[in-house]
């Protein structure tokens, strides 16, 4: 295959890294906004940077984005559709609208090409070890034909539905982490304050019955006020924000999400725009030991 990755961040980097190795056989060719980026990647792997989305798209099979949010996907489609191939199948691996998702496979479908919404759970060190989760809208055979690409670098590849049904899964995963990562952030502070060893105290819990993902992977950084790595807070404001505009169109009602979208905006106002979003323990330490002096700063 002939692959273009376009978008060279914490996750497409990786990803295009994945696809490059010789063991599955692809041509990649990559393109980043920094071209600075394109030129680092190519020097470290075996694949090609490209000048520019058309150099990137021309000849491609398949077309993968993993770009921040709706509005830098808009613009790179508009710059590629001129230039792809009909047949051409495009995963987008970015977190967006499912109204987005929706718009961009009907507008390459009338090029005769084709448009999964792809988005990914399982962080930065899922997307360098190869073992992303990956929720999958769009047409059926277009996803079979595309299915085995994904096995470079994604653990679980599962198909969702039509156009969109990708996102709005994804939308469903950040629901069920939010809450549960505030939880947490409160137990370990009501720990702390308590006056117990918080390590001792995950060490006990995550072999009962709060275990979680947050729990596991984090709850060290957020006892060690270390949150310099990972999935922004200004990412996840994003995805939460997808999910309320998508909840506010259904009439349904998250209550414990939106309040979680108010404590991220807190912790963005600490400066922790790009902290991981697990500095939702930041958050509530300070407000219960305001005179401490203040982390990550
Ligand atoms: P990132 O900000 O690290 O990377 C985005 C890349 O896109 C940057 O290199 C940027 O230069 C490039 N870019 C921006 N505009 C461009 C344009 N017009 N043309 C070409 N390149 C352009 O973001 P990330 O952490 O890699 O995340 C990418 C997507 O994956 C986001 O939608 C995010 O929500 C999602 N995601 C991220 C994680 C994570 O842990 N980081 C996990 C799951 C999903």
């Amino acid at each position: 295959m002939r692959v273009a990755v376009i978008g060279l961040g914490r996750m497409g980097w990786p990803i295009a890294g994945h696809l490059a190795n010789p063991e599955h056989g692809h041509e990649v060719k990559v393109f980043d906004i920094a071209a600075a980026a394109s030129a680092a990647w190519a020097d470290e792997h075996a694949g090609a940077a490209a000048g520019s989305v058309a150099d990137a798209v021309g000849q491609a099979d398949v077309i993968i984005s993993s770009l921040p949010a709706d509005k830098q996907m808009q613009v790179v489609v508009e710059e590629a559709l001129p230039h792809i191939a009909a047949g051409a199948i495009w995963l987008d691996h970015s977190t967006i609208s499912a109204a987005g998702a929706r718009r961009f496979a009907d507008e390459l479908s009338e090029r005769g090409a084709h448009f999964l919404d792809a988005p990914v759970s399982g962080g930065v060190d899922g997307a360098r070890n190869g073992s992303l989760t990956v929720m999958v809208g769009g047409d059926e055979d277009t996803f079979i034909q595309v299915e085995p690409t994904m096995a470079a670098y994604a653990g679980r590849v599962t198909h969702m539905g039509p156009s969109g049904a990708g996102q709005i899964t994804k939308m469903t995963n950040q629901i069920c982490v939010v809450g549960v990562a505030q939880a947490l952030a409160e137990g370990l502070d009501f720990a702390i304050n308590a006056g117990l060893d918080p390590d001792k105290v995950v060490h006990v819990m995550t072999q009962g019955s709060s275990t979680s993902w947050e729990m596991e992977n984090r709850a060290a950084q957020m006892i060690a006020g270390e949150y310099d790595f990972g999935f922004s807070t200004t990412l996840m404001r994003k995805d939460v924000g997808l999910v309320l505009d998508e909840a506010s169109a259904m009439n349904v009602s998250l209550p414990v999400t939106a309040l979680v979208a108010q404590f991220l905006a807190d912790v963005h106002a600490l400066g922790g725009a790009d902290w991981d979003w697990c500095s939702l323990m930041e958050r509530q330490r300070r407000l219960s030991s305001p005179g401490d002096a203040p982390r990550s700063d």
